[in-house]
C-alpha cells in the first residue's frame, strides 16, 4: 500500500488548523501511519527543500518552515501521493479549486499552509527524513 509525508506548515499550526486539515484525510479515507510535532531546524528545513535551493525565495522558505512548529504526517492509501495533491491542492491557493485545503484556508504562496509529497520517490524520501528512526 502507498504511503506520503503531509505536514501541516508552521501558519497553519499557528491558525489552529491541524485538526481540519487531519479529518480532511480520515474522511477522504487514508490511515494515519505516524503523526507528531516538529520544530524544523535550518539544516532539516534546507535538506527538505533542497530542490529549491537555487530559487530566490529560498531563504525565505528556510526561514519560514522554521519559524514554528510544524505538524508531520505519514498517510497511507491507494495512490496515496496523488489522492493526496489533489486534497491539498494547487501550489498557489489564488490557483486551487474551492473543495481543496488550499483552495479553502490559504490566500497566498508563501503561505499555504500545508506540504505534500510530489511522488512516489521523495515520498519514500521524506518519510525517511522525517520519521526514519520510528518507522
Ligand atoms: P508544493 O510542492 O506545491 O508545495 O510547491 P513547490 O515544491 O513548488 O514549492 C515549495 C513551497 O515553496 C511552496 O509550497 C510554497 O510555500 C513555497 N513557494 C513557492 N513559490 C514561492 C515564492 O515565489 N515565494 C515564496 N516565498 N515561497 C514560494
Ligand atoms: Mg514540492
Amino acid at each position: 500500500m502507498e504511503r506520503t509525508f503531509v505536514m501541516v506548515k508552521p501558519d497553519g499550526v499557528k491558525r489552529g488548523l491541524i485538526g481540519s486539515i487531519v479529518a480532511r484525510f480520515e474522511h477522504k479515507g487514508f490511515k494515519l501511519i505516524q503523526a507528531k510535532l516538529i520544530e524544523i531546524d535550518t539544516p532539516l528545513a534546507e535538506r527538505h527543500y533542497s530542490e529549491h535551493a537555487a530559487k530566490p525565495f529560498f531563504g525565505e522558505l528556510v526561514e519560514f518552515i522554521t519559524s514554528g512548529p510544524s505538524f508531520a504526517m505519514v498517510w497511507e492509501g491507494p495512490g496515496a501521493v496523488k489522492n493526496a495533491r489533489t486534497l491539498i491542492g494547487r501550489t498557489n491557493p489564488s490557483d486551487a479549486d474551492a473543495g481543496t485545503i488550499r483552495g479553502d484556508f490559504a490566500l497566498s504562496v508563501e503561505s499555504n499552509i500545508v506540504h505534500g509529497s510530489d511522488s512516489v520517490e521523495s515520498a519514500a524520501h521524506e518519510i525517511q527524513m522525517f520519521f526514519g528512526d520510528q518507522l
